[in-house]
């Protein structure tokens, strides 16, 4: 298992090729977006120093969210200004600020860009939600820190279309809790007879939570892939028996897989690309289970969801 640190030197250097590459097709571009999602209010400097204005820029960011170094520096302020928690870096004669971040750095230590600084938090309220404002200075001059790093050709959004990606959040949000139905085949016929969430375990009579559906099927009754996929894993133990897990990629706009348990037995190996309704085994009452029957899961985003909603 490779160490954070070899992890974050290879991502560093991953980044740093990537910008290089990009520098020769753009220019001006030799930092990196301080986090991953995009530019939503622009640099608007005052005409004079006390009127009001935006000195610098907003970038989405969900609380939690990391946080990296724009460009390399060294960590010249951590501390709260005005009550919101701040990181400065300094390159050279500019240094770039971070605010609102909850800072996993120390005042002088030294950063590649690219580095995490921290994670972001809430506090700075923005058109869409909570940001990372960034900010870029020479002295007391603000300058315009899109011009850092390559926006990803995502330009800044007029106000009219914010309301439109809003709503496709809160779109891509209900159709996740409210599943898609149909997306996934019942791998077997029959009825759900124990559904998703909190139940009483029948071998164990506590209540615990069920992460998946349970499908009443004949034992070796042929188990049938839910949608095209890649086996990533068959393995066995002794609460789930025969287990065998899909990742169906990319899927009705979320990354998906489905796992399978208790199985009599698997017809398929790690690495092998799968068909919608393509037999994969056979139903079977391997590890906990009081009888011939099909558990299935299903993961959306990497979160265990209700099967139930997706068949
Ligand atoms: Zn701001
Ligand atoms: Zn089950």
């Amino acid at each position: 298992m490779p160490s954070v640190t070899t992890l974050r030197t290879a991502l560093i250097i991953v980044l740093t090729g990537l910008l290089s590459l990009t520098a020769t097709v753009a220019e001006a571009v030799d930092g990196v977006p301080p986090v991953g999602g995009p530019v939503v209010r622009g640099f608007d400097p005052p005409a004079q120093k006390w009127l009001s204005g935006h000195r610098g820029i907003d970038l989405s960011a969900a609380p939690g969210a990391p946080v990296f170094a724009v460009l390399a520096g060294t960590v010249s302020f951590v501390g709260r200004v005005g009550g919101t928690p701040v990181v400065v870096i300094s390159h050279g004669d500019t240094r770039t600020t971070y605010e609102p971040v909850n800072a996993e750095v120390v005042v002088g230590q030294e950063l590649s860009a690219g580095e995490q600084i921290g994670s972001a938090t809430t506090g700075h309220a923005c058109p869409g939600g909570t940001c990372l404002h960034l900010g870029w200075l020479r002295g007391q001059t603000y300058l315009d820190p899109s011009t850092l790093f390559d926006t990803g050709g995502i330009r800044l959004l007029p106000a009219d279309a914010l309301a439109t990606v809003r709503q496709l959040a809160a779109d891509r949000a209900a159709q996740l809790s409210s599943g898609s139905p149909g997306l996934l085949l019942q791998p077997v016929g029959g009825r759900i007879g124990s559904g998703f969430g909190m139940r009483m375990h029948p071998i164990f009579h506590v209540w615990r939570m069920h992460s998946g559906v349970d499908i009443g099927s004949g034992c070796r009754t042929p188990i049938r892939a839910a949608a095209d996929g890649v086996v990533v894993g068959v393995s066995y133990d002794s609460a789930s028996g025969h287990r065998l897990t899909i990742n169906h990629g990319r899927l009705g706009d979320a990354d998906l897989s489905t796992i399978y348990l208790h199985a009599r037995s698997y017809s398929v190996h790690i690495g092998q690309h799968v068909k919608r309704g393509q037999v994969v085994g056979q139903v079977g009452s391997t590890g906990w289970s009081t009888g011939c029957h099909l558990h299935l899961s299903v993961r959306v985003n990497g979160r265990l969801v209700d099967p139930a909603r997706y068949l």
